[in-house]
């Protein structure tokens, strides 16, 4: 389906009067309608699971003006503040419609450049990240370095010119679609583990990289194995000074945080609903599973836990609005959200019983939709941190526990 976006947008202009909440209605006016008719102009009908509809509508958003929502008006951004960016990931994610494609490119990458990159390598790379053509992917994680990432042993190698990396990636989201890899790679060998490590650009073009899909318990296979053998990275694609990269992929990690998890919760709070009302339905027996006071109980912890991660989340986007640093309470966070969207899954599995074991083309959208994302809520306690380094992150900044 790539390049036949089945409907463009009409451009959206922005009316710099709007106070926060006249923003929102028009923008929900808008929005809501024109995710609609993009879903239903899709060949076959709305696949939001599937890539290349997330990607077109991405596609689409970016081609409308939806892009570059906070960047400086110089690199063709709406230099739209904080309050506002987080109004436009909640609409987003309230009309139903997917995150796209390029994540990475958009949440991680775009501000990392704008805070370290070069003029020059400013207007090489945002333009691609504006409109979409570019899609970038994160290569830091290797089979020996995960939770203890300044492991990392990619080598960069500086020859005239640059530099020779040879290495081996894994779990790198989207980099069989993606162009660009930020990589972290260890330029000098001899410093100490967190001060060898340079952030490069890597063109995925480049000879010398391969790319090895891996397949998913969902059936996807939308991370990969990535090699580098013998490729030529030249100096320009050196983001900042030479190892100084860990300096870098630590402040890459911190620039989503006022937004991140704004449309994780909104799909909480539906799928949520979506479970009180299949437990509202009866099974094949006849058997009402509301009528159950465990299935109550367990209903009634989710929806304390949306609530509190609202408010989590609404504290998280007003620290990073004062411009205070990240903390620790991030990880609070991210620990909640997962293991309760782990619980919230196990449960719409508990209500569709057998329908959820069914092949996704006997299923209907709803348990299809379920059924996915609980295979897929697997990889939340793991990926951006697992539980486990979350919780030694919590005890020793946030109780300020002895190391153990
Ligand atoms: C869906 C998904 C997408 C991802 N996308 C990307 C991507 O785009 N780019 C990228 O670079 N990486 C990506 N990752 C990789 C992710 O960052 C790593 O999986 C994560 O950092 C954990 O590393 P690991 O898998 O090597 O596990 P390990 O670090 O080997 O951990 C294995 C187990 O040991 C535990 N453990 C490890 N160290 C400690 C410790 N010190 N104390 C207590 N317990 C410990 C862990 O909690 C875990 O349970 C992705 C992962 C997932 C699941």
């Amino acid at each position: 389906m790539r390049g036949e976006t089945p409907l463009r947008l009409a451009p959206w202009s922005l009316d710099a009067d709007l106070d926060d909440d006249g923003f929102r209605a028009a923008l929900r006016g808008w929005l809501a309608p024109a995710y609609a008719r993009f879903a239903a102009a899709w060949p076959g009908g709305p696949r939001p699971r599937d890539l290349d509809f997330r990607r077109a509508w991405e596609d689409a958003l970016c081609a409308s003006g939806w892009s570059g929502l906070g960047w400086p008006e110089a690199y063709g951004g709406r230099a739209l503040p904080l309050s506002r960016q987080a109004i436009f990931h909640e609409e987003h994610a309230r009309c139903g419609a997917p995150l796209g494609v390029n994540l990475i490119g958009h949440g991680i990458l775009a501000p990392t450049l704008l805070h370290f990159g070069s003029e020059a390598q400013k207007r090489r790379f945002l333009p691609g990240i504006l409109s979409n053509r570019e899609i970038w992917c994160q290569g830091y994680s290797e089979p020996g370095a995960g939770s203890d990432l300044a492991a990392v042993r990619t080598r960069a190698e500086p020859v005239p010119n640059g530099y020779l990396l040879n290495g081996h990636k894994i779990w790198t989201s989207f980099a069989d679609r993606a162009r660009w890899c930020f990589v972290l790679a260890r330029t000098d060998p001899q410093a100490p583990r967190h001060r060898g490590l340079s952030f490069l650009l890597v063109d995925m073009h480049s000879a010398g990289v391969r790319v090895e899909p891996i397949r998913q318990i969902t059936g996807e296979a939308e991370f990969c194995e990535v090699f580098f053998e013998d490729v030529r990275v030249t100096g320009d694609c050196l983001l900042g000074e030479e190892n100084q990269g860990w300096k870098i992929a630590m402040a890459a990690a911190s620039f989503e945080r006022g937004t991140y998890f704004i449309p994780r919760l909104v799909r909480f709070a539906q799928e949520l609903r979506q479970v009180r009302d299949l437990a509202r339905r009866p099974d094949a027996h006849g058997r009402v599973p509301a009528s159950s006071e465990a299935v109550r109980h367990q209903w009634a912890r989710l929806a304390a836990d949306s609530h509190v991660l609202a408010l989590k989340s609404r504290r998280a986007l007003g620290a990073a609005m004062r411009g205070d640093p990240p903390g620790p309470e991030g990880s609070s966070t991210k620990i909640h959200w997962s293991e309760a969207h782990q619980r919230l899954l196990e449960l719409s599995m508990q209500m569709l019983g057998e329908a959820a074991c069914l092949g996704e083309s006997e299923m209907d959208e709803q348990t299809a939709n379920l059924a996915h994302a609980y295979l897929w809520s697997r990889a939340e306690t793991i990926l951006a941190g697992t539980s486990e380094i979350q919780r030694s992150i919590i005890a020793e900044q946030l109780l300020g526990l002895p190391k153990g």
